[in-house]
């Protein structure tokens, strides 16, 4: 059983801020929604410190968020597994509350339907087509609010921060 940090334990929300909640985490799933993979390619893009990263990869991979896999060549991979998808609305949410916020010129990143360009609403309803669009299907971009003199320069960020389809890896 993992610790319980939190006192209600019929709390869905304190139950999720348990996997989730710590500083770092959803960062990494957003990474890894940006098809980031590997050990190395988190630790530059965040700049987390090391020992932490590995802690909060081993959480989201004991919770079932991530699935760590050797692949050819032995490097090991992390992706994002049902469950770690279906934290895709919970980031989508926090990145409009954080533009709404904080981002008076509009959104940072703008998620579209990338076989029509439509846009996604917040429930990830595509605007030009009405469907809901799958995650491999979204296409994420720089919005009006991007800046990019604010964002890291290392070569991971570079790949991530222009337009690409969601879960396409940073590695071809
Ligand atoms: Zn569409």
């Amino acid at each position: 059983m993992p610790r319980m940090a939190y006192a209600d334990g019929n709390c869905s929300l304190a139950r999720a801020l348990e996997v989730v909640g710590e500083r770092w985490t959803l960062l990494i799933v957003r990474d890894a929604f940006f098809g980031v993979r590997r050990f190395g390619d988190f630790a530059t893009q965040l700049n987390v410190p090391r020992a932490v990263l590995t802690n909060r990869l081993k959480r989201l991979v004991d919770e079932g968020v991530l699935s760590r896999e050797r692949v050819v060549g032995g490097a090991v991979e992390y992706q994002l597994t049902e469950d770690g998808l279906a934290l895709l609305p919970v980031i989508r949410a926090l990145m409009a509350w954080g533009d709404a916020h904080s981002s008076p010129a509009g959104p940072r990143r703008v998620m579209r339907h990338d076989a029509d360009d439509g846009l996604l609403d917040d429930q990830g309803r595509c605007s030009a087509c009405g469907g809901r669009v799958s995650v491999p299907e979204i296409r994420i971009e720089p919005g009006p609010g991007f800046d990019p003199s604010r964002t890291p320069a290392d070569p991971v960020s570079e790949v991530i921060n222009g337009p690409r389809r969601l879960l396409e890896p940073i590695r071809p």
